[in-house]
């Protein structure tokens, strides 16, 4: 195959960020990468790094909405400034019941995935917008659908069934999982020594953990919705849904409709609460180490729920595959937190894990457990973008 521009479309809430890559005969490199931020904002910013780091756009436009950010990033990409792409590749976090396999987006697909909005409301909405307006404003390049549950589609009836009535199954609530992107490069960077028993935390701004069998994922802490699980800088995790009903119902009480008291709901569990609500000051990993470190105990309370539940994650997976020999950390705090990296393994220690502190201070791939650790222990960074255009390649052919 020659050499083929595939570009890389990561849409979010407040941004879209993309990748240009030169794919062919198993080389992919990257052209430049870039991303529109602040969408909402009066004052966004917009810029383009070729592969080098040289910035060859840098704007700070006003973002009022997505239209006018990605209507940007299109005239952008498709000026004589740039190579064409010759297929785009989307980052889809959310998906439905029916849609498992990444595929060629076709208004048809769109329409699918639409149906199932609800079911990911933060996600899927943005999703689709994107999708729609890729067709128009990327006429006659093909665009795929790379989806962050795709890894997790192998899990069997007990994994993903939720302990509910079968008539809720039928409307798609059931197991997806998410980050897949994330667990299929860390596999991807294992092979083709993936070992057998393998558990990997991603541990980002969302967080969560996977148990991966001869590199297929058999079981993962996120559920229908990225709330479940871990928590996450300002999401939940899992909680007893009696917590839901009354908080709902508190809401409700002050409402004159239900449905808005849901919506809060969600910003509540979705935006307000894990770290960022347990500390009462943010979100982020830096600030709230350097919080701990000034004596802050709401942020040590924050960090150490949020360790604890990494521990008995990892440690019920150990269980289900009966054993662990690698357990990997990725995400920007499994990367650079040394700190979160010991607390955990602190807590992993009747398993026979034990780290190497030396190494741990280390950052990036590397190696982290002592020589008589009886798993050896990770530092993986992930490379979402890459399984994409990978993703793109084969579905091109
Ligand atoms: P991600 O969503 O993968 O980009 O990860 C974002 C999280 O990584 C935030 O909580 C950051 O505070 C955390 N993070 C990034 N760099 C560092 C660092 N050097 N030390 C601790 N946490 C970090």
């Amino acid at each position: 195959m020659s050499n083929l521009p595939v570009l890389v479309l990561n849409s979010g809430s407040s941004s879209i960020k993309f990748a240009m890559y030169e794919a062919g005969n198993g080389k992919r490199e990257k052209l430049f990468d870039g991303a529109v931020d602040g969408i909402g904002t009066a004052m966004g910013t917009f810029w383009i790094k070729d592969a080098a780091g040289k910035k060859l756009v840098d704007q700070t436009p006003p973002l009022p909405s997505r239209a006018e950010a990605f209507a940007l990033v299109a005239a952008a990409l498709n000026s004589a400034d740039f190579p064409k792409p010759a297929a785009i590749g989307h980052r889809v976090v959310c998906a439905g019941p029916t849609i498992r396999e990444n595929q060629l987006v076709t208004p048809q697909f769109i329409d699918e995935l639409e149906s199932y909005a609800e079911l990911a409301p933060l996600h899927t909405p943005i999703a689709v917008y994107i999708l729609r307006e890729s067709l128009r404003l990327f006429p006659g390049v093909p665009n795929f659908s790379c989806l962050d549950t795709y890894f997790h589609r192998h899990f069997t009836e007990e994994v993903y069934t939720l302990p509910l009535p079968p008539e809720y199954a039928a409307m798609g609530v059931r197991r997806y999982g998410f980050h897949g992107l994330s667990y299929e490069s860390i596999v991807h960077e294992l092979e083709p020594k993936v070992p057998e028993r393998l558990v990997v935390a991603h541990l980002g701004n969302g967080a969560s953990i996977s148990a991966i069998k001869n590199g297929v994922g058999v079981d993962t802490s996120m559920s229908m919705t990225p709330f479940s699980g871990i928590i996450s800088g300002s999401r939940t995790g899992d909680m007893d849904p009696g917590v839901l009903i009354y908080i709902l119902r508190k809401l409700a009480a002050g409402k004159p409709g239900t449905l808005e008291a849901a919506d809060e709901l969600e910003s509540i569990i979705g935006k307000k609460a894990g770290l960022l609500g347990v500390s009462g000051l943010s979100n982020d990993m830096r600030s709230l180490r350097e919080a701990i470190a000034a004596g802050n105990k709401d942020a040590r309370l924050a960090v150490t729920l949020f360790t604890r539940l990494i521990t008995k994650y990892v440690a019920s997976y150990f269980a289900e595959l009966g054993g662990m020999d690698m357990l990997v950390f990725t995400g920007g705090i499994g990367e650079n937190d040394g700190d979160t990296r010991a607390e955990v393994c602190a807590g992993l220690s009747a398993l026979g894990i034990k780290l190497d502190v030396a190494k741990n201070k280390s950052r990036g791939m590397a190696t982290i457990s002592a020589a008589d650790s009886k798993v050896v222990v990770r530092v993986i960074p992930p490379a979402e973008d890459l399984m994409i255009v990978n993703h793109v390649v084969r579905l091109l052919h």
